[in-house]
């Protein structure tokens, strides 16, 4: 467990680069939401930040985040869960019932049973196209070139509103070109949201246009 008060400290850290980044970007403070990456942290470490504040995290798998997250939203209802990591066709009714926005919509199969669950279940999440910026074979995420047809078939095929765009990039790449890329997209095919960045270029990415950064080490502590 890390130090509690530390990562405390880490959170309103982050929070104060975040407006520093948007104040010197020209951009409103409020314009940018901070996902905390609570994954591999448990519940203990998870209170302090609930009760400082914070409301948006994010998990990247589904079990884990069921193994903790009903607890700590009975406590906290206006919670706002994020799943950022890749989701598989069986794990979609899980994940439409316990998260509140799946940014990781990455191919056909996962759109098509993410937009049955929500049917079934009632429940409309906010979503997010994953973007392999990067065009890397292991990393999921729909090519550059394909994200046009992708989206216009979630739209009009499978009537699922898309809020914007999601991208990690390459770990070994300046992330700026590809965050320019994701936020050139989002503008040609109207979409307002842009998930992009981490701890390491949270703040790069808000001068490119970030709305939602996603940050797990510079808030809890390396993970172990
Ligand atoms: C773990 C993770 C993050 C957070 O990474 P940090 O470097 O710890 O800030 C962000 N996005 C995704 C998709 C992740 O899996």
């Amino acid at each position: 467990m890390p130090d509690q008060s530390s990562s405390v400290a880490g959170l309103q850290d982050v929070q104060a680069r975040m407006a520093r980044a948007a104040h010197d970007a020209a951009r409103a403070v409020d314009a940018v939401t901070l996902v905390a990456v609570s994954k591999t942290y448990e519940a203990p470490d998870i209170l302090p930040m609930l009760e400082a504040g914070q409301r948006v995290f994010g998990e990247n798998r589904v079990q884990e985040a069921k193994a903790k997250w009903p607890a700590l939203k009975a406590q906290y209802a206006d919670v706002t869960l994020h799943l950022i990591g890749p989701l598989q066709s069986n794990k979609a009714a899980e994940a439409v019932a316990l998260f509140d926005c799946i940014e990781t919509i990455d191919r056909p199969k996962i759109a098509q049973a993410v937009a049955a669950e929500m049917g079934k279940q009632g429940r409309a999440l906010e979503l997010f196209v994953q973007i392999n910026t990067g065009e890397e074979p292991q990393k999921a995420g729909i090519a550059p070139k394909e994200a046009k047809s992708f989206v216009h078939y979630c739209r009009d095929e499978l009537k699922l509103k898309v809020a914007g765009l999601m991208c990690i990039p390459p770990a070994e790449d300046m992330a700026a070109p590809h965050f320019a890329l994701l936020a050139k997209m989002a503008m040609e095919l109207g979409l307002p949201k842009l998930s992009m960045g981490m701890s390491s270029d949270f703040e790069c990415a808000i001068s490119l246009g970030a709305t939602h950064v996603r940050v797990g080490s510079a808030i809890f502590g390396a993970r172990v």
